[in-house]
């Protein structure tokens, strides 16, 4: 039995981790992707306060190395459940079950698709939802990034050394991302903005070709010859298999107080799948601060 379960090796996951090993409680880290989460696909982090730039991987794995040091334990599996049985919890991960006293959800968010036909054939035949995974296959060649986001701008801004052109489709004229990646974007002469557009179909038999695009304005269709289409169109949380103890609201995310608990005692939440506004790899750590040092708090009340 551990004090404390944590579900995610993400930023808030691992953060959460080191505040309850600081507090001397015994701590599972659950992963089933990547350790550092989404936070390893930056090339550059310039916001984290105190350090002026670091990569996300690197940022990843030096707080992989502190949690791993102060003797969190790790396990690379996927959990497909949690059920209480009486004042502990049970974790259920390839049916192989694991008990704690408190649970933090730390699970992040996935990328939302874009929705249209093709879309998941495509998917290794010229649709990606990483420009840093998948931007060098498309060196030289043309390529689209969709959204308006401070993902798709920073995609946008990543593909652009390395494509012949970038196209950045966005259904609206105006940026939900950054002003100033956005005047950045503007001043680069092989980046085009096609903008109150959606995409309409993915062109091609086996491998993406181009695309089809409507402009939302004057109903015009056209089509665009590519061989990269980057989604970057927002993320959303998997957060169903909390849902038997845990409220979620209507978009998906776990409903949580400022302390971060939820609405079972015992369970927190950090991070992206909690239902919040910011979301940032500065208050991902905050959430995992707050989710851990309230968790033990519960606990030795
Ligand atoms: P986001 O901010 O939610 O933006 C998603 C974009 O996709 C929006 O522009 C939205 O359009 C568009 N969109 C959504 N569904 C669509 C659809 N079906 N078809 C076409 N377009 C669609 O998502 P994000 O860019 O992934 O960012 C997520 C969070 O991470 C944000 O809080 C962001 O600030 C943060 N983030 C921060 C950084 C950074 O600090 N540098 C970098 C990356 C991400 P509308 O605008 O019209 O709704």
């Amino acid at each position: 039995m551990y004090d404390i379960i944590i579900i995610g090796a993400g930023t808030a996951g691992m953060t959460a981790a080191l505040y309850a090993r600081r507090a001397s409680k015994t701590v599972l880290v659950f992963e089933k992707e990547n350790i550092g989460g989404q936070i390893v696909y930056a090339q550059n982090i310039e916001n984290y306060p105190a350090l002026k730039n670091i990569s996300g991987s690197l940022f990843a794995s030096e707080l992989f190395e502190q949690v791993e040091a102060l003797g969190a334990d790790f396990e690379f599996r996927a959990v497909t459940g949690i059920r209480k049985n009486g004042d502990f919890f049970i974790v259920n991960a390839e049916k192989k079950d694991f008990s704690a006293k408190s649970i933090i959800i730390a699970s992040g968010v996935k990328h939302r698709r874009l929705g249209v036909d093709k879309e998941e054939q495509f998917i290794g035949g010229g649709v990606s939802y990483c420009a840093v995974c998948d931007g060098a296959f498309f060196k030289n060649k043309d390529v689209a990034v969709v959204g308006g986001g401070n993902t798709a701008l920073a995609d946008a801004i990543t593909l652009q050394p390395i494509c012949k052109k970038v196209y950045l489709i966005h259904r609206r004229d105006t940026f939900r991302g950054e002003e100033k990646l956005v005047e950045y974007i503007k001043k680069q002469p092989n980046i085009e903005l096609v903008l109150n557009s959606n995409i309409t179909a993915l062109l091609g038999e086996t491998f993406l070709e181009g695309i089809q695009i409507k402009n939302n304005k004057t109903r015009k269709i056209s089509s665009l010859i590519l061989s990269g289409l980057f989604v970057a169109v927002g993320q959303e949380p998997s957060n169903h298999i909390f849902s038997n103890l845990v409220a979620l609201d209507e978009n998906g995310f776990i409903s949580s107080s400022e302390s971060c608990t939820t609405s079972c005692p015992g369970i927190f939440v950090a991070g992206d799948c909690r239902a919040k506004e910011v979301r940032q790899l500065s208050t991902a750590a905050a959430d995992g601060a707050i989710a851990a040092l309230c968790a033990c708090k519960y606990q030795d009340i």
